[in-house]
Protein backbone atom coordinates (compact mmCIF):
# COMPACT_ATOMS: atom_id res chain seq x y z
CA UNK A 1 0.00 0.00 0.00
CA UNK A 2 1.16 3.52 -0.83
CA UNK A 3 1.72 5.37 2.09
CA UNK A 4 -0.38 8.46 2.82
CA UNK A 5 0.25 12.15 3.28
CA UNK A 6 -1.94 14.07 5.42
CA UNK A 7 -1.82 17.83 6.30
CA UNK A 8 -3.56 19.64 9.34
CA UNK A 9 -3.61 23.41 8.63
CA UNK A 10 -5.12 23.71 12.68
CA UNK A 11 -6.12 27.36 12.98
CA UNK A 12 -3.29 28.58 10.79
CA UNK A 13 -3.30 29.60 6.93
CA UNK A 14 -5.76 31.73 5.59
CA UNK A 15 -8.44 31.15 2.92
CA UNK A 16 -5.62 33.07 0.26
CA UNK A 17 -2.74 30.91 1.56
CA UNK A 18 -4.70 27.88 1.67
CA UNK A 19 -5.20 28.39 -1.99
CA UNK A 20 -1.77 29.25 -2.87
CA UNK A 21 -0.91 26.00 -1.03
CA UNK A 22 -3.48 23.75 -2.65
CA UNK A 23 -2.59 24.87 -5.71
CA UNK A 24 1.32 24.37 -5.12
CA UNK A 25 0.86 20.73 -4.00
CA UNK A 26 -1.63 19.81 -6.83
CA UNK A 27 0.95 20.99 -9.70
CA UNK A 28 3.73 19.03 -7.71
CA UNK A 29 1.98 15.93 -7.67
CA UNK A 30 1.07 16.22 -10.88
CA UNK A 31 4.25 17.28 -12.30
CA UNK A 32 6.06 14.26 -10.74
CA UNK A 33 3.37 11.88 -11.20
CA UNK A 34 3.19 10.93 -7.46
CA UNK A 35 -0.13 8.42 -6.62
CA UNK A 36 0.43 8.60 -2.97
CA UNK A 37 -2.93 9.67 -1.18
CA UNK A 38 -2.44 13.38 0.09
CA UNK A 39 -5.01 15.10 2.49
CA UNK A 40 -5.24 18.42 3.30
CA UNK A 41 -7.33 19.79 6.04
CA UNK A 42 -7.55 23.49 5.65
CA UNK A 43 -9.43 25.78 8.43
CA UNK A 44 -13.61 26.17 7.83
CA UNK A 45 -12.99 29.79 6.54
CA UNK A 46 -10.66 28.38 3.84
CA UNK A 47 -12.91 25.80 2.11
CA UNK A 48 -13.37 25.74 -1.37
CA UNK A 49 -14.10 24.01 -4.50
CA UNK A 50 -10.60 22.60 -6.01
CA UNK A 51 -9.82 20.99 -9.56
CA UNK A 52 -7.89 18.53 -8.22
CA UNK A 53 -5.62 15.34 -8.84
CA UNK A 54 -7.49 11.95 -8.22
CA UNK A 55 -5.43 11.38 -5.36
CA UNK A 56 -5.32 14.92 -3.32
CA UNK A 57 -8.30 15.59 -1.21
CA UNK A 58 -9.48 18.05 0.65
CA UNK A 59 -10.87 17.38 4.06
CA UNK A 60 -12.87 19.01 6.85
CA UNK A 61 -11.27 19.07 10.16
CA UNK A 62 -15.01 19.60 12.46
CA UNK A 63 -18.34 19.75 11.19
CA UNK A 64 -21.33 19.41 13.86
CA UNK A 65 -23.74 16.37 13.46
CA UNK A 66 -26.11 18.28 11.26
CA UNK A 67 -27.26 19.12 7.75
CA UNK A 68 -28.00 22.74 9.09
CA UNK A 69 -29.45 24.61 11.95
CA UNK A 70 -29.39 26.61 14.92
CA UNK A 71 -25.80 25.53 16.25
CA UNK A 72 -24.04 29.21 16.50
CA UNK A 73 -20.39 28.82 15.66
CA UNK A 74 -20.52 25.70 14.09
CA UNK A 75 -20.53 24.29 10.45
CA UNK A 76 -22.77 21.55 9.24
CA UNK A 77 -23.14 19.47 6.02
CA UNK A 78 -24.96 21.63 4.08
CA UNK A 79 -21.76 23.68 4.08
CA UNK A 80 -19.60 21.06 3.70
CA UNK A 81 -21.62 19.60 0.77
CA UNK A 82 -21.34 23.25 -1.18
CA UNK A 83 -17.31 22.46 -1.43
CA UNK A 84 -18.13 18.66 -2.31
CA UNK A 85 -16.06 17.86 0.69
CA UNK A 86 -16.57 13.83 2.15
CA UNK A 87 -13.28 13.72 4.39
CA UNK A 88 -13.08 14.95 7.80
CA UNK A 89 -10.73 14.44 11.40
CA UNK A 90 -12.83 12.75 13.91
CA UNK A 91 -11.36 12.74 17.68
CA UNK A 92 -8.40 14.80 17.13
CA UNK A 93 -6.71 15.15 20.52
CA UNK A 94 -7.06 18.87 20.48
CA UNK A 95 -11.33 18.53 20.07
CA UNK A 96 -10.73 16.32 22.76
CA UNK A 97 -8.93 17.98 25.46
CA UNK A 98 -8.74 21.38 24.37
CA UNK A 99 -12.36 21.77 22.98
CA UNK A 100 -13.64 19.46 25.33
CA UNK A 101 -15.36 17.20 23.52
CA UNK A 102 -16.26 13.88 24.95
CA UNK A 103 -16.51 10.34 23.71
CA UNK A 104 -20.15 10.56 23.79
CA UNK A 105 -19.78 13.69 21.33
CA UNK A 106 -17.09 12.14 19.14
CA UNK A 107 -19.45 8.92 18.85
CA UNK A 108 -22.37 10.97 17.31
CA UNK A 109 -20.62 12.72 15.14
CA UNK A 110 -19.12 9.29 13.98
CA UNK A 111 -22.41 7.90 13.34
CA UNK A 112 -23.48 11.04 11.78
CA UNK A 113 -20.65 11.69 9.44
CA UNK A 114 -20.23 7.34 8.81
CA UNK A 115 -24.10 7.48 7.77
CA UNK A 116 -23.39 10.56 5.29
CA UNK A 117 -20.43 8.28 3.87
CA UNK A 118 -17.47 10.50 5.08
CA UNK A 119 -14.37 8.80 4.46
CA UNK A 120 -13.34 9.49 8.43
CA UNK A 121 -9.86 9.60 9.60
CA UNK A 122 -10.53 9.08 13.54
CA UNK A 123 -7.47 9.83 15.80
CA UNK A 124 -6.68 8.32 19.32
CA UNK A 125 -4.14 8.36 21.68
CA UNK A 126 -2.83 8.58 25.64
CA UNK A 127 -1.95 11.41 27.00
CA UNK A 128 1.75 11.35 28.79
CA UNK A 129 0.36 10.53 32.22
CA UNK A 130 -1.50 7.48 31.08
CA UNK A 131 1.87 6.42 28.73
CA UNK A 132 3.83 6.81 32.03
CA UNK A 133 1.84 4.10 33.58
CA UNK A 134 2.56 1.49 31.16
CA UNK A 135 1.25 -0.68 27.59
CA UNK A 136 -0.98 -1.97 29.16
CA UNK A 137 -2.83 1.10 30.91
CA UNK A 138 -2.07 2.80 27.38
CA UNK A 139 -3.84 0.12 25.18
CA UNK A 140 -6.58 0.19 27.96
CA UNK A 141 -7.18 4.00 27.48
CA UNK A 142 -6.81 3.65 23.67
CA UNK A 143 -9.52 1.06 23.74
CA UNK A 144 -11.82 3.04 25.51
CA UNK A 145 -11.55 5.86 22.70
CA UNK A 146 -12.88 3.24 20.27
CA UNK A 147 -15.81 2.84 22.69
CA UNK A 148 -19.10 3.17 20.17
CA UNK A 149 -16.39 3.84 17.05
CA UNK A 150 -17.62 1.13 14.32
CA UNK A 151 -14.51 -0.38 13.39
CA UNK A 152 -15.41 -2.05 10.56
CA UNK A 153 -16.66 1.28 8.91
CA UNK A 154 -15.67 0.90 5.09
CA UNK A 155 -13.92 4.43 4.64
CA UNK A 156 -12.06 4.67 7.83
CA UNK A 157 -8.39 5.61 8.20
CA UNK A 158 -7.50 5.47 11.76
CA UNK A 159 -4.77 7.71 12.76
CA UNK A 160 -2.63 7.40 16.15
CA UNK A 161 -1.75 10.63 17.66
CA UNK A 162 -0.21 10.55 21.02
CA UNK A 163 -1.45 13.12 23.03
CA UNK A 164 1.67 14.22 24.38
CA UNK A 165 3.44 14.38 20.93
CA UNK A 166 1.29 16.55 19.46
CA UNK A 167 2.50 19.93 18.66
CA UNK A 168 5.41 19.43 21.26
CA UNK A 169 8.08 18.87 18.57
CA UNK A 170 8.97 15.43 20.77
CA UNK A 171 7.98 12.29 18.55
CA UNK A 172 7.37 9.28 19.94
CA UNK A 173 9.89 6.96 18.95
CA UNK A 174 10.32 4.32 16.48
CA UNK A 175 9.92 1.35 18.91
CA UNK A 176 6.81 3.47 20.73
CA UNK A 177 5.14 3.49 17.29
CA UNK A 178 5.77 0.08 16.40
CA UNK A 179 4.35 -1.17 19.57
CA UNK A 180 1.50 1.03 19.58
CA UNK A 181 0.78 0.27 15.72
CA UNK A 182 0.77 -3.75 15.95
CA UNK A 183 -1.54 -3.93 19.02
CA UNK A 184 -4.06 -1.97 16.87
CA UNK A 185 -3.40 -3.64 13.67
CA UNK A 186 -4.11 -7.11 15.46
CA UNK A 187 -7.29 -5.68 16.08
CA UNK A 188 -8.29 -3.22 13.61
CA UNK A 189 -7.19 -4.05 9.82
CA UNK A 190 -8.12 -0.62 8.82
CA UNK A 191 -5.10 2.18 7.25
CA UNK A 192 -3.28 2.97 10.31
CA UNK A 193 -1.57 6.97 10.50
CA UNK A 194 0.90 8.21 12.99
CA UNK A 195 0.89 11.79 13.69
CA UNK A 196 2.43 13.65 16.70
CA UNK A 197 5.72 16.05 16.13
CA UNK A 198 6.28 14.39 12.54
CA UNK A 199 9.10 16.07 10.48
CA UNK A 200 10.94 16.55 7.34
CA UNK A 201 13.90 14.68 8.68
CA UNK A 202 12.10 11.91 10.99
CA UNK A 203 9.57 10.97 8.27
CA UNK A 204 11.14 8.22 6.43
CA UNK A 205 12.26 6.24 9.93
CA UNK A 206 9.14 6.52 11.05
CA UNK A 207 7.19 5.34 7.20
CA UNK A 208 9.31 2.59 7.60
CA UNK A 209 8.22 1.56 10.99
CA UNK A 210 6.21 -1.79 10.49
CA UNK A 211 2.24 -0.86 10.26
CA UNK A 212 2.32 2.71 9.74
CA UNK A 213 0.72 2.92 6.57
CA UNK A 214 1.45 6.83 6.70
CA UNK A 215 1.29 10.34 8.56
CA UNK A 216 -0.99 13.49 9.78
CA UNK A 217 1.28 16.18 10.40
CA UNK A 218 0.46 19.63 11.68
CA UNK A 219 3.17 21.85 12.66
CA UNK A 220 5.70 20.72 10.22
CA UNK A 221 3.52 20.64 7.34
CA UNK A 222 2.60 24.20 7.25
CA UNK A 223 5.29 25.37 4.73
CA UNK A 224 4.43 24.14 1.65
CA UNK A 225 8.01 23.14 0.01
CA UNK A 226 8.49 21.18 3.50
CA UNK A 227 5.03 19.15 2.87
CA UNK A 228 6.36 18.94 -0.54
CA UNK A 229 9.51 16.91 0.80
CA UNK A 230 7.17 14.55 2.66
CA UNK A 231 5.32 14.06 -0.19
CA UNK A 232 8.60 12.72 -2.02
CA UNK A 233 9.95 11.21 0.74
CA UNK A 234 6.52 8.84 0.78
CA UNK A 235 6.39 8.45 -2.61
CA UNK A 236 10.23 7.27 -3.22
CA UNK A 237 9.05 4.60 0.07
CA UNK A 238 7.20 2.76 -2.10
CA UNK A 239 9.72 2.04 -4.90
CA UNK A 240 13.21 2.66 -2.72
CA UNK A 241 13.89 2.58 0.78
CA UNK A 242 17.21 4.21 0.62
CA UNK A 243 18.02 6.67 3.27
CA UNK A 244 17.00 10.11 1.43
CA UNK A 245 18.71 12.86 2.73
CA UNK A 246 16.72 15.64 4.76
CA UNK A 247 17.70 18.47 2.56
CA UNK A 248 17.31 16.80 -0.30
CA UNK A 249 15.43 19.01 -3.23
CA UNK A 250 12.43 17.23 -3.80
C1 LIG B 1 -1.88 16.96 14.33
O1 LIG B 1 -2.40 18.07 14.42
O2 LIG B 1 -2.57 15.98 14.01
C2 LIG B 1 -0.43 16.83 14.57
C3 LIG B 1 0.09 15.65 14.50
O3 LIG B 1 0.25 17.97 14.87
P1 LIG B 1 1.86 18.14 15.01
O4 LIG B 1 2.48 17.51 13.79
O5 LIG B 1 2.09 19.61 15.08
O6 LIG B 1 2.27 17.41 16.25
Amino acid sequence: MKKIVASNFKATHTRKSTKEFVEDVDSYLKEKEITNDVFIFPASTALDTFKLQENLTIGAQNGYPVKSGSFTGEIGTLHLDEFEINTILIGHSERRHILGESQKDIVIKYNYFKAMGYRIIYCFGEPLEVKNCGITETLGYILEQFDGIDLSYDNLILAYEPVWAIGTGKSATTEDIALIHKKIKKKVNKPLLYGGSVKVCTLQDILEVPNVDGVLVGTASWEVEDFKKMIYIASKMDKDSKKLICSMEG
